[in-house]
């Protein structure tokens, strides 16, 4: 008797799944050998229901777990009520929504978004239009950074400091000139007549999680308002309580004119957006500028109320100071114990290790011991946990990272540990 292509399907194992996606799918990415079905708070089943715990979370996504009743009840309830209705007409979701945003950013404005890279796109043409509407002319820079990263489409592309990216998709938007990360002198050595705006991630991700120091963040600001250059900082990764603050620049009072966030915004649900002040709003996109057929969609706006909402009643942020420091401890003592990491850096549930070699083999090795963990850059660990993560969760990273270490790199002199 011949099975159902229902029956197949549900009798097929993880590696033929893996086939077929290789069949399938467009091979952009070399991805680890599982298939994810299900999760669970902190932890991950794959498809043999073998378990994993996550320090990935979906890229810094899935920030308040897996399977979260309310934030599940919510999306449910909305499904039902009204999914998609386009940007013609006003929903209540995105209104809810946008408002909870202001308040938590302190921003003015916001535009909602269908991912991060949009929401980049969104800010680079307010920029250049707040330019624009100064002086008619159409030859405006942006100053971006070494090692930036804010996504894969053109506009965000080309603010991206990483040459490996562009090369090959050249040319990309103009007038774009790059800077570095915590060096003044450079940013100042790239502001022309022309400059209109400078953007950065507040704590770079991709590029190696680095976070901008204050004094440079506070001395690039000052440099902006001197000369009316709009500060756009991505808080993409980095933002939505990952540093301990709703925002990680609200950790050092640099506000920005233009600022983006996702990732973590709608908890899964593919949502982004860019905010602005009033000052910039007033100038720069007006009616007919700007759009997108999804973007602040009923459905999108709902994940976005409900994790802002969440954020509040499960007191994430504190939780996140609270948990932060002991993740910091457990990393430096790992650092102590093996002479291959050279350094721990980061800000609150967002940190990185870096090696004096390349970490593919050690995150092969923690997924065979059941702990996802990914890279930023060849020789950094990044370690980007779900914000409600127990300090007994961070106790059992630490287990198997260093059972991994132990056989991956040499041990420094035991008595010389601090
Ligand atoms: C992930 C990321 C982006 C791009 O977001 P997508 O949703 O993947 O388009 C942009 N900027 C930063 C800092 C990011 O981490």
């Amino acid at each position: 008797m011949r099975k159902s292509s229902a029956e197949m399907v549900e009798n097929m194992n993880m590696q033929e799944y893996i086939e077929e996606a290789e069949q399938a799918l467009l091979h952009t990415y070399n991805r680890y050998q599982i298939v994810l079905e299900r999760g669970e708070g902190v932890y991950l089943y794959d498809l043999e229901g073998i378990k994993y715990l996550d320090f990935v979370s979906g890229i810094g996504v899935f920030a308040l777990g897996y399977h979260n009743k309310e934030y599940s009840e919510a999306l449910k309830t909305q499904i039902d009520r009204l999914i998609h209705t386009s940007n013609y007409y006003y929903n209540i979701p995105a209104i809810n929504a946008a408002k909870k945003l202001k308040a938590a950013s302190g921003m003015d404005r916001v535009f909602f978004t269908n991912s991060g890279a949009e929401a980049v796109e969104g800010a680079i043409k307010a920029a250049r239009k707040y330019a624009f509407l100064k002086d008619g002319s159409t030859d405006h820079e942006i100053i971006a950074m070494n090692h930036s990263f804010h996504g894969r489409t053109f506009g965000a592309l080309s603010v991206t400091g990483t040459e490996k990216y562009r090369g090959p998709f050249e040319p990309m938007i103009g007038n774009i000139r790059f800077a570095d990360l915590n060096d003044m002198e450079s940013v100042r050595k790239q502001v022309t007549d022309k400059t209109c705006a400078i953007i950065m991630e507040t704590v770079q991700g991709e590029g190696g999680v680095i976070p901008a120091e204050e004094t440079f963040l506070k001395e690039v600001k000052a440099l902006c308002q001197e000369r009316d250059i709009l500060l756009i900082l991505d808080e993409i990764q980095c933002g939505m309580g990952r540093t301990g603050y709703f925002y990680a620049w609200q950790r050092y009072g640099v506000k920005p004119d233009i600022m983006t966030t996702a990732k973590a915004l709608g908890g899964g649900v593919p949502v982004g957006a860019f905010l602005m002040t009033e000052k910039v709003a007033e100038r720069s996109l007006g009616a007919g500028d700007h759009g997108t057929t999804y973007g602040g969609n009923p459905l999108a706006c709902a994940a976005v109320e409900k994790m802002l909402e969440l954020f509040e009643t499960q007191s994430v942020l504190e939780h996140v100071r609270e948990t932060a420091p002991y993740l910091e401890k457990c990393l430096d003592q790992l650092k102590d114990r093996y002479d291959c990491i050279l350094e721990r850096r980061g800000l609150g549930l967002m940190q990185g290790l870096v090696f004096d070699r390349p970490v593919g083999e050690i995150i092969d090795r923690a997924l065979e011991e059941g702990l996802l963990l990914i890279n930023a850059g060849q020789n950094v660990i990044r370690f980007l946990p779900s914000l409600v993560i127990s300090k007994a969760n961070i106790d059992e990273m630490a287990d198997i990272l260093d059972s991994c270490l132990e056989q991956v790199c040499t041990q420094g002199d035991p008595d010389g540990q601090a």
